[in-house]
């Protein structure tokens, strides 16, 4: 049994240090290629240096195929990186991203009439029922506002003090009264409209959102 160990032991040590005198010469070999291509390149015959270069650099992948299922722990990293990577690109792009997360809100000093969908108030538009925006008057419960587009568009959300229990109400129609600072409130009647008149308000303003685009 010992000396089975011992040639055991012994084989081992042999085929070992084979593999290593082999991959010993294989180096000594490439480094005298490596040599004489360098002195090549010196004599100026660079494309052959290149070629070499190529042909090593196709030899190289070879040693992966080996193991052929040693690889797919090396793509497990990449998507590992990649994660991290997204996540430090994304940054940047999250850096505008802040405005979904907390919409903008401005106040603004508006003439603020109202209006209701009868011929007096809308005219030729009357009997549409339907707004601008293409929206129907029946929208949000049939509060929402009529603003000069150019100053706000439609999809703006307003909260205007004494309308609509000062809940935020869209934008979605305009009208040629309602020009630049105005604001033009729906009512369900035209008594409602004409009994808010017109007043001076300070009014909140939140532009619309990527996602009510
Ligand atoms: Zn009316």
């Amino acid at each position: 049994m010992k000396s089975l160990q011992r040639r055991a032991v012994v084989l081992a040590a042999v085929v070992i240090s084979a593999i290593w005198l082999a991959g010993w010469a294989c180096h000594l070999l490439i480094d005298s290629r490596g040599l004489s291509r360098d002195s090549i390149m010196l004599s100026g015959l660079r494309a052959d240096r290149a070629d070499a270069l190529a042909a090593e650099e196709a030899a190289a992948p070879v040693a992966p195929d080996f193991s052929q299922t040693a690889p797919a722990p090396a793509p497990a990293p990449e998507p590992m990186q990649a994660t991290p990577a997204q996540a430090s690109a994304d940054p940047s792009p999250q850096t505008p991203a802040p405005v979904p997360a907390g919409p903008t809100v401005r106040r603004m000093w508006m003439r603020v009439t109202a209006y209701c969908s009868c011929a007096k108030c809308c005219g030729r538009w009357a009997r549409l029922g339907r707004t601008a925006s293409g929206a129907p008057i029946a929208s949000n419960g049939g509060q929402f506002v009529a603003a000069d587009t150019h100053v706000l568009s439609f999809g703006t959300r307003v909260r205007v003090p004494g309308y609509a229990s000062g809940q935020w109400v869209p934008v979605l129609d305009r009208g040629g009264r309602i020009r630049g600072n105005a604001l033009d409130l729906f009512m369900p009647s035209h008594a409602q409209a004409k009994r808010w008149g017109v007043k001076w308000l300070w009014v909140e303003v939140q532009e619309p959102g990527p996602s009510d685009r």
